[in-house]
């Protein structure tokens, strides 16, 4: 007889091993890069957000060990003890200049900033209006905020202008949006909601993890995209482990904003500083980022090359403009059985099902770096082209 606790424990596994939802981690030999040892199998990648092809670059890794070297490893304490290098102020007053803003602050993951910057600005009578496919950190962070949420119907910044009026303007109102959605790939309608926002005297906040160093002539993101100001896109939020390559994230804008944030962020406040070589890598990814716009170039014309591609397959993609490329496949069994032959082929390209994406829309979630080469994109196309009318007749329950 197993306790009580133990026994629905093993109830929970079973229903989620059942359901096709578990969930195990890989284990990936050596750096992120497309071709690469997983598991014990040498596969070509097409999940990574290494979007830049920073993550294992030399000279990021030549600006850490130099900080490991100066700093050592652990900053040993919060950012307001004595953790506070000068690798992090630097880091600081640089991503402020690369997004035009007066002030940047770090958090030691994206996760932690969205909590932080939620429950710091809003109170129990305060409204959050967000899309409703936000990143799930950011869900989270108006539970733990307490504030009152409303969500609008994805992209639709007329339902959000709706859910504006309906809530008082006595209160703080802050409009929270993903600038590029992490399933689709599709941008956010920041021009209106930023309109929408002024218009109701609310805040916007962008999270641009996906839209940073990647959009733009010079990287800065869904804001430099649209051309929106820092006035218009008053919060910025954006992570250094996806397009910049290393870890951790930040805040971007007013030295209001960040002198709130930092009096009263329980996730900046209470956690340990990142390490300060880190901090010093990412000052050196963030210079290469907006210099060699030909690594944006690159991307571009491989999402280009990918696309024409697709569509030669006769492949429904949406019209995404990002390196996330959905394949939307519809049955949760054929996007699953794909993904799986592809694996078998050394194409590792992950299967994204219901629930995290709507029902009847189950797809392959291909992103793409400026490290992939047009042959590598060529053989996916191949592959995915050959295997999928097996697959379709193997599983024919699922059309
Ligand atoms: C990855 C991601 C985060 C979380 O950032 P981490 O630094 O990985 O914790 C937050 N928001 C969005 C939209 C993301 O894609």
């Amino acid at each position: 007889m197993r306790a009580p606790f133990e026994q629905r424990l093993h109830e929970r596994l079973n229903a989620a091993h059942a359901a096709g939802r578990w969930r195990a981690p890989r284990t990936l030999e050596g750096a992120q890069s497309p071709d690469q040892v997983i598991d014990g199998r040498r596969v070509l990648a097409f999940c990574s957000n290494d979007y830049l092809g920073l993550a294992a670059d030399p000279r990021v890794a030549a600006a850490a060990r130099a900080a490991l070297d100066h700093y050592g490893v652990g900053a040993g304490a919060a950012h307001l003890v004595n953790g506070h290098t000068r690798a992090h102020a630097e880091l600081e007053a640089d991503l402020a200049e690369f997004t035009g803003r007066e002030r940047a602050l770090l958090f030691s993951t994206g996760y932690m900033a969205n909590l932080g910057v939620l429950q710091a600005l809003l109170g129990r009578h305060d409204t959050v209006v967000e899309d409703r496919l936000n990143h799930a950190s950011l869900l989270d962070a108006s539970r733990l905020a307490g504030c009152r949420t409303r969500r609008y119907r994805h992209g639709d910044p007329e339902h959000a202008t709706a859910l504006l009026e309906a809530s008082g303007p006595q209160h703080s109102r802050l409009i929270v949006t993903d600038g590029v959605f992490s399933m689709d790939g599709d941008l956010a309608p920041l021009p209106a909601l930023a309109v929408a926002a002024q218009r109701h005297g609310a805040w916007l906040m962008v999270d641009d993890a996906h839209g940073l160093g990647v959009l733009g002539e010079r990287g800065g993101g869904s804001c430099e995209h649209f051309r929106l100001s820092a006035a218009e896109v008053p919060v910025l939020m954006g992570t250094l482990g996806k397009a910049f390559g290393t870890a951790g994230a930040f805040v971007a804008g007013s030295r209001m904003l960040i002198e709130t944030l930092t009096q009263f962020s329980r996730t900046y406040i209470y956690t340990t500083a990142m390490p300060a070589a880190i901090a010093a890598a990412t000052r050196e990814s963030l210079a290469i980022a907006g210099r060699e716009s030909w690594r944006r170039d690159r991307l571009q014309s491989l999402i280009d090359h990918l696309r024409r591609g697709l569509t030669q397959l006769g492949l429904a993609h949406p019209g995404s403009v990002t390196p996330i490329q959905p394949v939307i496949l519809g049955a949760s069994g054929l996007a699953t059985a794909m993904a799986e032959a592809l694996l078998e082929r050394g194409l590792l390209v992950p299967a994204i099902r219901p629930p995290t994406v709507p029902e009847g829309t189950a797809r392959l979630r291909i992103t793409l770096s400026a490290a992939h080469t047009e042959a590598q994109v060529d053989r996916l196309l191949e592959t995915i082209d050959r295997l999928l009318p097996q697959v379709r007749r193997a599983c024919p329950q699922a059309v």
